[in-house]
């Protein structure tokens, strides 16, 4: 079944539309540098970086960044805004005397990408000059590192050690566009900031267009006591500059009808692309790692079965928790005669630039977070996305000339139904996290805080509640000491952060450490499709009657019995790279417990004392089996939900009375991910208050 779609009358093709006005062109761009490099028949580095769009306005850029203390640089995916404008601060001198010019990405696959790319741009070592930090990974070098790339959440948690964020001269806030939650609190913070630092540059660059209420949000800042008039005090009015793309046009092509499937559809439609359309390769764009397999499992089979087909494509997949050297597979160029189709998560719409896209699959669809307060339930949903998004997607197909853009909805879903940009994670989102970073940076009135995209109030209000119980909290909403400063310093949901916590008075942090490491993982097991009754089997070795965090520790403990070899993780249905980042991760743990006051002690075998330190971060998802319940409901202790026990867990099917869960995923139901048994005489233990207003599990235990 190939699917179809509406083509315009005759050849008329339909262009991108032009994104609506509020942006200042500023100055004319100097045109004449930028073609003095097309002489050379191959392009250099060099040349390259000359024939980016940014290239023209690279005087322009750094008289803004030089005038003004906040500049807004809109420009159209792979342009050159992340890789270029560092290297323009650097060669201009504002990485001089030890200082650093930061720029931050919400996504740690970008800042991992974009940092190699700029180190081999300026023939560097990485993690010297030019280097990036995500969680659980520094490679740079404070003694040289110049350029530094970085998730906004790393240098959220910077700021809680230098408030001010002294060593760095310009940081520029990459992918503004995305509204992620940490890039909304670092935007606030960065303003706090810039009141005390009127030298610091800051850069806010995004691919779309909402620089007028970025610009806004700088602009109203607070009259500041400094020396207002002085030469060399940059204007407070944020500048505001577009790149103007070189984007081709792209044909877009909507289907006649709805499709049911499109997981099926973005089959048939790469299928049908690569029978009649000419050379170029294909950009799918599907939600996340398992729809993503599915359809590369699906993709595989029918090329097979038609072997005219097969021999000429080359498909790979595109998700945040690819393995390194998959990922290099995606970048590196496609070789002559063949196509390649990348099958990737929205991660390639902006901040992700792919060489030689042609054609772009359109699903529709993102995960996207979303989270109910009332219910407490935070939830990773396929939502539709935005007309925004839908015009990025589509701008990705004309990067090296005149593309198509295929969209699985229609074109009256498109301009009646789709909303028209998304909405930001800060309004979508658990806020527990959030909370709890702003209290350690001191910023009691959180309500009050200036941000760019207000948060509901009953989220703050249910976040509050959370830290409150959890003890992080005290009567007044001030972090107590040391719980809540401690808890602070982890870089985990304060959930685990309490749990490891309350590892140390249970005498079981060494188990309580390696149960966090597995837990922060998406996975340990190698992905089920294929070989379920295989993986099934293989967890049944490990599989311990308490649960899945007990059955971390046997694992883990295999896994370092083993060597920690790559065969015993293949023969064992097991993530052999997983293996090796949970090790990672462990020993990160370990050095910030250690900073804690937390000396690694193991419990040697008193599984009591690991679970009630799992219980005493985590009774809030606590769960009871319905009484009459033949197909394993639960009952959520605190709202109440209809809850399952998730089938990858070992105690699926076991159905035990009471138990806690590390999460909820919900897909035809909602299921509870890594599950626990517990007596819950240890929940009123663990929080009091918690239980007081809820039915106290003890009166409902018959
Ligand atoms: P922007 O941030 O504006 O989206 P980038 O700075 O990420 O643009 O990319 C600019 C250009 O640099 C891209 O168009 C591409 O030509 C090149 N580029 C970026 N990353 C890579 C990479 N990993 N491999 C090869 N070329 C790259
Ligand atoms: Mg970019």
């Amino acid at each position: 079944m190939s699917q179809q779609f509406w083509k315009p009358g005759s050849e008329k093709p339909r262009i991108l539309e032009d994104e609506e006005g509020g942006v200042v062109f500023f100055g004319p761009p100097l045109s004449s540098a930028a073609s003095s490099s097309s002489r050379f028949g191959y392009a250099s580095i060099g040349s390259q970086r000359q024939r980016l769009p940014v290239y023209k306005y690279r005087t322009a850029i750094l008289y803004l960044v030089e005038t003004h203390a906040t500049t807004i640089i809109v420009g159209e995916t792979g342009s050159g805004k992340t890789t270029q404008i560092p290297q323009y601060l650097k060669e201009a001198g504002w990485a001089d005397g030890g200082r650093v010019i930061a720029c931050t990405q919400p996504r740690r696959l970008a800042v991992q990408t974009v940092a190699s790319r700029v180190a081999e741009e300026m023939d560097v070592k990485l993690g010297e000059e030019v280097g990036y930090t995500i969680r659980f990974e520094d490679v740079t070098n404070p003694a040289a590192t110049m350029i530094k790339f970085l998730t906004d959440g790393v240098l959220l948690r910077e700021i809680m050690n230098d408030p001010l964020l002294t060593k760095y001269s310009v940081i520029m806030v990459d992918e503004a566009h995305e509204r992620s939650i940490s890039t909304d609190i670092l935007l606030g913070l960065l303003k706090k900031i810039q009141r005390r630092r009127p030298e610091l540059r800051l850069i806010i660059s995004s691919a779309t267009i909402e620089a007028k209420s970025m610009s806004d949000f700088f602009q109203t800042s607070k009259k500041h006591r400094g020396p207002e008039d002085h030469e060399f005090v940059p204007r407070k009015v944020p500048a505001i500059l577009s790149v103007e793309g070189r984007g081709f046009n792209v044909h877009i092509h909507y289907v006649v009808e709805p499709v049911s499937d499109y997981v099926q559809a973005t089959v048939s439609t790469v299928l049908s692309i690569h029978e009649q359309e000419p050379a170029g390769d294909i950009l799918v764009f599907l939600t996340g790692q398992d729809d993503i397999d599915t359809a590369i499992r699906l993709l595989t089979e029918e090329a097979h079965a038609s072997r005219k087909i097969s021999s000429g494509l080359i498909v790979l997949p595109l998700y945040s928790s690819l393995p390194r050297a998959d990922q290099d597979l995606v970048f590196s160029p496609t070789p002559r005669g063949k196509r390649k189709v990348v099958i990737s998560t929205n991660i390639a719409e902006t901040s992700l630039t792919l060489e030689g896209v042609v054609y772009v699959v359109d699903s529709g669809f993102s995960k996207q977070q979303f989270y109910n307060p009332i219910s407490d339930i935070e939830n990773l949903v396929v939502a539709p996305i935005s007309k925004a998004s839908a015009r990025q997607r589509a701008g990705r197909a004309g990067r090296v000339r005149p593309g198509k853009c295929y969209r699985l909805y229609t074109e009256e879903y498109f301009v009646n139904e789709m909303s028209s940009v998304g909405i930001p994670e800060m309004q979508r989102s658990k806020l527990v996290s959030c909370v709890i970073q702003l209290k350690a940076l001191g910023i009691d009135n959180i309500l009050g805080f200036d941000w760019p995209a207000s948060p509901p109030p009953e989220a703050m209000i249910r976040a509050l509640e959370v830290l409150y119980s959890l003890g992080v909290l005290d009567d007044d909403a001030k972090l107590t000491s040391p719980v809540g400063f401690q808890a602070a310093e982890i870089p985990l949901d304060p959930m685990i952060s309490k749990m490891i916590l309350s590892s140390n008075q249970l005498g079981c942090s060494d188990e309580i450490i390696t149960i966090a490491a597995i837990l922060s993982i998406q996975s340990i097991w190698v992905s089920g499709r294929g070989v379920q009754k295989e993986l099934d089997e293989a967890k049944l070795r490990f599989a311990a009657a308490e649960g899945d965090h007990v059955t971390f520790l046997n694992v883990y403990k295999g896994f370092l019995q083993s060597g920690k070899s790559s065969q015993w993780c293949h023969k064992n249905y097991m993530n052999y790279q997983a293996m090796k980042k949970v090790i990672e991760i462990r020993e990160q743990l370990r050095r910030t417990a250690l900073r804690l006051g937390i000396v690694l002690k193991s419990c040697e075998g008193d599984m009591l004392a690991v679970r009630k330190a799992v219980t005493a971060g985590f009774f809030a998802n606590a769960s009871r089996l319905e009484a009459f319940s033949h197909n394993g409901m639960y009952k959520t202790v605190r709202g109440s939900q209809e809850v399952y026990i998730h089938p990858s867990s070992v105690l699926f099917r076991v159905n035990p009375k009471w138990v806690i869960y590390h999460s909820l995923v919900s897909t035809d139901r909602q299921y509870m991910r890594n599950v626990m048994t517990v007596d819950p005489s240890w929940l009123t233990e663990a929080a009091p208050h918690f239980f007081q207003h809820q039915r106290t599990p003890d009166s409902i235990v018959h």
